[in-house]
């Protein structure tokens, strides 16, 4: 007998496991979907903690994406409404809701599941577990390994403040490391005889510094320092290593863009007479939307019943509000009616209701490995209100909310509008072929090329 679905996320939330190493959440999500009949199959596209799920035959193939990850220095315990974290503050914890993400995307596909047996009808419900989204890249390597290929429409969700139908583009990104190396010396004493890397460093980020007046306004690129070389200042710094992460709007894009990057680290390097390594990380591509799909799940939102919060629910919101300041909370851009919008942050503590959003190609700041998986099958998203309105992703305030009924409650709704828009799909098939005629017409003469080279294989980040 199965544990219930909230149960399910609450499990994966106390497990609060890092990108690769899900393992526990792998595994209790598996043996979910086996106590449900879907034939399973683990670490598959050479990801221990990715998985397949699998329930029917034949057409059409709708697959439903999960993810699990947790996020490094996230830990806060569940309920309070201060920032308190559980254990050392570099414990991982569910800033981002994924927990509620994967569990509430078995909800999905169980309950298509449910409807195709009901019906006796032909078609498959697929399930794909994928790892590492906060750092991996986990669905691109799905994506490019061929995981979709028979997928006729790819359906997901994010946890959120909102009920609404995600739309438009996010971006493409490189993940770069830039190791330097040079020579240690006394910094004092023999000084010339040294070259350093902290100075590359510091010299290639001078240089991205001034790249940035001749980009795009829509590319970014930023950087940490991973290794400083020490902390001697009377030592020369014969080691030092920054990680870039480099977006724009397209791939293509973005590799041009990280090809001036290198040569501004090559720069550095000849410039303090160091060397360089450049070592490829992670990529992800851009989103290519689906205005087809995004129609089909906002008719699913008008058939699914809104959740009901309960008095006591709502004060519960209201004390996280409560920690935000009102300037301080993010509105939506893309809805349709931004004044609406304004009024329901200042009056709800959690949105009930729908928040249309006009159909957008924009691409907005920040991106997803969902990217990767809309290049080679078309594909929609949503979000659904699991927290207070307030604070944003990753924040401690997401992590306290993230076993709550209204957190459940989200999730529970999530998993009914993707169901209803896989049935939609399924009764009205010329649906599916208007999306896929969509999705061509979009590529145009384009080709899904995966940022990460077929040689790089699934790896943890630094
Ligand atoms: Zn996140
Ligand atoms: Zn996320």
């Amino acid at each position: 007998m199965n544990i219930t679905l909230n149960q399910l996320s609450d499990q994966i939330w106390e497990f609060a496991e890092t990108g690769f190493l899900e393992t526990k959440s792998c595994h209790a999500m598996c043996q979910y979907l086996e106590g449900e009949g879907f034939i399973v199959t683990k670490g598959i596209a050479g990801m221990e903690t990715a998985y397949k799920g699998i329930w029917g035959s034949g057409k059409p193939v709708i697959t439903f994406l999960a993810e699990y990850d947790a996020l490094f220095g996230m830990s806060q315990k569940a309920d309070l409404f201060e920032y308190a974290p559980l254990g050392s503050n570099e414990n991982p914890g569910h800033g981002c809701g994924h927990h509620l993400l994967g569990v509430g995307a078995i909800a999905a596909a169980v309950e298509y599941r449910d409807y195709l047996k009901n019906h006796q009808f032909e078609g498959t419900v697929q399930i794909l577990g994928c790892p590492a989204e906060e750092s991996g890249s986990g669905k691109a390597y799905l994506a490019r390994d061929g995981y979709l290929d028979d997928t006729d429409i790819a359906l997901t969700w994010h946890p959120g403040q909102f009920n609404q139908v995600h739309t438009g583009s996010s971006q493409s990104c490189i993940s770069v490391n830039f190791r330097f190396h040079g020579i240690s010396s006394h910094a004092a004493g023999s000084p010339h005889l040294g070259r350093s890397a902290l100075d590359a460093c510091e010299l290639m980020n001078v240089g991205v510094n001034y790249l940035r007046e001749h980009m795009e306004s829509t590319d970014r690129v930023h950087y940490a320092y991973l290794n400083v070389g020490g902390k001697a200042p009377n030592v020369v710094q014969s080691e030092a290593e920054l990680k870039y992460f480099i977006r724009s709007t397209t791939n293509p894009k973005a590799l041009k863009l990280y090809d001036r990057v290198i040569n501004i680290a090559k720069g550095a390097a000849m410039m303090t007479e160091t060397s360089v390594d450049v070592l490829f990380d992670e990529g992800l591509s851009n989103t290519i939307p689906n205005f087809v799909i995004e129609d089909v799940l906002e008719n699913a939102f008008h058939k699914v019943p809104s959740p009901i919060y309960t008095e006591e629910e709502l004060a519960y919101a209201e004390n996280f509000k409560n920690t935000t300041p009102l300037e301080r909370i993010n509105i939506p851009q893309k809805a349709l009616d931004k004044e609406a919008i304004k009024k329901i942050i200042s009056s709800q503590s959690i949105h009930s209701g729908f928040m249309k959003c006009a159909h957008s190609e924009e691409c907005g700041m920040g991106s997803t490995d969902v990217g990767d998986i809309s290049w080679v099958v078309p594909t929609g998203q949503i979000n659904t209100a699991c927290f207070a309105i307030g604070a944003g992703s990753h924040s401690w305030q997401w992590v306290a909310q993230g076993k709550s009924s209204i957190a459940h409650k989200g999730m529970q709704y999530a998993g009914k509008i993707l169901a209803q828009a896989a049935i939609e799909f399924h009764s009205n098939p010329e649906l599916i072929q208007k999306a896929k005629d969509e999705f061509n017409q979009r590529l145009g003469q384009d080709v899904y090329q995966c940022l990460i080279p077929k040689d790089v294989k699934p790896h943890l980040i630094d």
